[in-house]
This record gives C-alpha cells, sequence and structure tokens, in this order.
C-alpha cells in the first residue's frame, strides 16, 4: 500500500471518529409507526453555520417563531437570529446585491436555521405533509440550509405579498393567480432571483428557498443562543 493510500486511510478514520462523537443517531417514529435512525448533531464543532449579518450587514432580520406572529401564537426561537450554511448566506448575499441594484428592494428574513426540538412541536401542532416536514426526517431549515424570505423596499417597508408568513392556504402556492398584478410581479422578482443565485424554491410556499440537495447536510439540534 502507497503512504498516500495509508494517510487518507488514517484522515477517513478520525473524520469518521469524530463525527460520531459530536454527532447522535437518534431512533425516531415515521407516520406509519415504524421507527428510522435519523442523524443528529449535537455539537457546536459540527455545525457550521453562519450569522446572515456576516454576509449581509444591513439584513432585516425577523425571525417569526422569536414572536407571537406565527403558527405556534408564541415565541419558540429564543433569540432574534438568522443562521445559514455558508453555501447559503453567500448565495443570499449575492441575491440581496442584486435586488438592491437592479429592483431597489432588499431581502427580508423570517426562518433561518430551526432546532429540531422546534420541528417536532410544529409536526405535533400542523402534522400535514406538504406543509410542515416529518421530524423523522427532519426540514431543511434543521440543516441550515433553507430561508423563508420576503422582499422590502430600500427603506425595509415589506412589499405586497400574496400572504403573510406561514399562511398555509392555497394563496401561499406559486401557482395562485388570483391576485393583484404588482403582488404577482413581486412574487416573481423574488422567484427569479432566488434561481438566479441557485436556490430552490417549494411549491406550496412563496417564501421559502433552499439549497440544492439540502440533504447533504445532517439536521441540528442546538438551541439558537447556543450557537457561537
Ligand atoms: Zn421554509
Amino acid at each position: 500500500m502507497k503512504i498516500n493510500t495509508i494517510f487518507k486511510i488514517l484522515i477517513a478514520i478520525t473524520l469518521l471518529f469524530s463525527i460520531t462523537t459530536f454527532a447522535d443517531y437518534v431512533e425516531v417514529k415515521m407516520p406509519s409507526g415504524k421507527t428510522r435512525k435519523l442523524y443528529i448533531v449535537k455539537d457546536n464543532k459540527l455545525v457550521e453555520l453562519v450569522n446572515i449579518k456576516n454576509y449581509i450587514p444591513d439584513a432585516i432580520v425577523d425571525m417569526k417563531y422569536a414572536t407571537k406572529d406565527s403558527m405556534f401564537k408564541k415565541p419558540v426561537y429564543t433569540e432574534n437570529k438568522c443562521l445559514v450554511k455558508k453555501e447559503l448566506g453567500e448565495k443570499l448575499k449575492k441575491a440581496n446585491e442584486i435586488l438592491k441594484k437592479k429592483y431597489k428592494k432588499r431581502i427580508k428574513f423570517w426562518d433561518c436555521y430551526r432546532p429540531w426540538s422546534v420541528q417536532k412541536i410544529m409536526w405535533s401542532l400542523y402534522p400535514k405533509k406538504g406543509y410542515v416536514a416529518h421530524p423523522a426526517w427532519g426540514s431543511n431549515h434543521n440543516r441550515g440550509c433553507a430561508v423563508d424570505i420576503t422582499l422590502t423596499d430600500l427603506d425595509g417597508k415589506e412589499v405586497n405579498m400574496p400572504t403573510k408568513f406561514d399562511d398555509l392556504s392555497k394563496k401561499a402556492n406559486h401557482n395562485y393567480q388570483k391576485l393583484p398584478k404588482k403582488v404577482k410581479e413581486n412574487r416573481w422578482i423574488l422567484k427569479y432571483i432566488m434561481k438566479k443565485v441557485g436556490l430552490n424554491s417549494i411549491r406550496s410556499e412563496w417564501w421559502h428557498y433552499n439549497l440544492p440537495k439540502p440533504k447533504r447536510y445532517p439536521v441540528i439540534n442546538i438551541k439558537l443562543e447556543d450557537i457561537k
């Protein structure tokens, strides 16, 4: 065996060891009643989340789950802090720059990284596939790979969009057309720019965007205030 190969194997073993030390496989129950193993990061060292303010210094952060203004009707986040994977932060920075320059608009953040513990409460309140991710698989928000956003003007005033945050009616669907022309245009601008920087949308929520192939990142279950 070549020295190079031995070296690579040693690195792989070290990495595997450090990952298993800072993460857990948790037995989770699926809707079918059967169980599966979910890999959950529980240590700060493996989180790799960045504060959006480091990428967009003037970002408007209004984390709805830190307020009463969400499906929970009470704060479930302990801080108004938007954390995302570095890769996502870079794309959003680019998107915000284009929006400011070409459309005189800015991104307002409603949700970013969401601890897995909150996902479990969310599913217990609204167990509807297609709207809330089942905790057995975890949401892309739990991976730091997704954001819920809207647009504002340059002064930070929200533009008119089809619905408020967490509206689970058909009005939140990207295909919903019974809307004023300006509202459809705002929704289109947001989607167009997000696609342009390489983010994906989901059909049922006009405000949700995520990295492609988000499942390559593990679910994280650390409180917002505990992430450095
Ligand atoms: Zn979302």
